[in-house]
């Protein structure tokens, strides 16, 4: 296929450069960064989508979308599909597809998780929201790109389930760390801390295969000295968007707004910024009830 890339940062790069690797042709464009090995390097957005069957934008954010789509579109075929894999607002992503309908193209949002080491082993989870024929169209890609596919109704809901797996993941990894500092202070040892709950009812993602504990579960960023993996401000503008949301469909999230609230709090006034969002542990592990 002829594929169009937009956004060549630390996600989308990889991510391009294996479809280039499986043989497609692949142009991509990004105002900063130089196209990766394999892939062709347009000038503009507009003339890495020209001629494109498919185009794939990797965005930092809703707005620079928007800003994009509006030189993208125009510049697009008809009948190509453009696939949004950018994390960002259900609102935003259903206003790019409106604007893709009218201009008789397809459209895809399709967050992905899995971070940049998904991306460059090829192994990221998509949401998509769409129609299933796009879908169709798309599911090749992918398949080299990712380990799997799940379409989840039409526009706008892969963005919605993203925000939901998100918020579900940051309160987790919040609890799973007062938990752990909690069981310090109780005399509990790790390692049987992470043996009873990792088989219990309070396991999770956050515990059995993320284990913000150091030397204990599988290998994670924590044996790492907290490099991300998955940076704790990525974790605060996700649970930013799924607060956006929650508020424009009156849905009652309390656990969501706690975790926005911590997670930007140690973002902007502690530690917290270039650091994995599971180093909440050594900052529950420093503090008591009175800090
Ligand atoms: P990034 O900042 O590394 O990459 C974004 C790229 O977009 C940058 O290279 C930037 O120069 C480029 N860009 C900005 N404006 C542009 C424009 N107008 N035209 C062309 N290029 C432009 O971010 P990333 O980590 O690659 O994340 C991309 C998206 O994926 C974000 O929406 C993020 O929330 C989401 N995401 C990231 C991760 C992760 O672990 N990094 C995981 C899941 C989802």
């Amino acid at each position: 296929m002829k594929i169009g890339f937009i956004g060549l940062g630390n996600m989308g790069a990889p991510m391009a450069a294996n479809l280039a690797a499986a043989g497609h042709a692949v142009a991509g464009f990004d105002t900063v960064a130089d196209a990766p090995d394999g892939v062709i390097q347009a000038g503009s957005a507009a003339e890495a989508a020209s001629g494109a069957d498919v185009v794939i934008t990797m965005l930092p954010n809703g707005a620079i979308l928007r800003a994009v789509a509006d030189e993208l579109i125009p510049a697009m075929q008809k009948g190509a599909v453009f696939v949004d894999c950018s994390t960002v607002e259900v609102d935003a992503a259903r206003a790019v597809a409106a604007q893709a309908a009218a201009a008789e193209l397809g459209w895809l949002d399709a967050p992905v998780s899995g971070g940049v080491g998904g991306a460059a082993s090829g192994t990221l989870t998509f949401m998509v929201g769409g129609e299933p024929a796009a879908f169709e169209t798309v599911s090749p890609l992918f398949d080299i790109m990712g380990q799997k596919a799940v379409l989840c109704g039409p526009a706008g809901n892969g963005q919605a389930a993203k925000i939901c797996n998100n918020m579900i993941l940051g309160v987790t990894m919040i609890a799973t760390c007062e938990a752990f500092a909690l069981a310090d202070k109780l005399g509990l040892s790790r390692q049987s801390m992470f043996d009873v709950v990792s088989t219990s009812s309070g396991y999770s993602w956050s515990m059995n295969a993320y284990c913000p504990a150091p030397g204990i579960g599988p290998k994670s960023p924590a044996d790492n000295g907290y490099m991300p993996g998955f940076a704790a401000e990525l974790m605060v503008k996700d649970l930013g968007l799924a607060q956006a949301a929650a508020e424009a469909a009156n849905a009652d999230t309390p656990m969501g707004a706690a975790a926005l609230d911590l997670y930007r709090q140690f973002v902007e006034h502690e530690d917290g910024r270039g650091r994995d969002f599971s180093a909440m542990l050594p900052r529950f592990e420093s503090r008591d009830r009175s800090t």
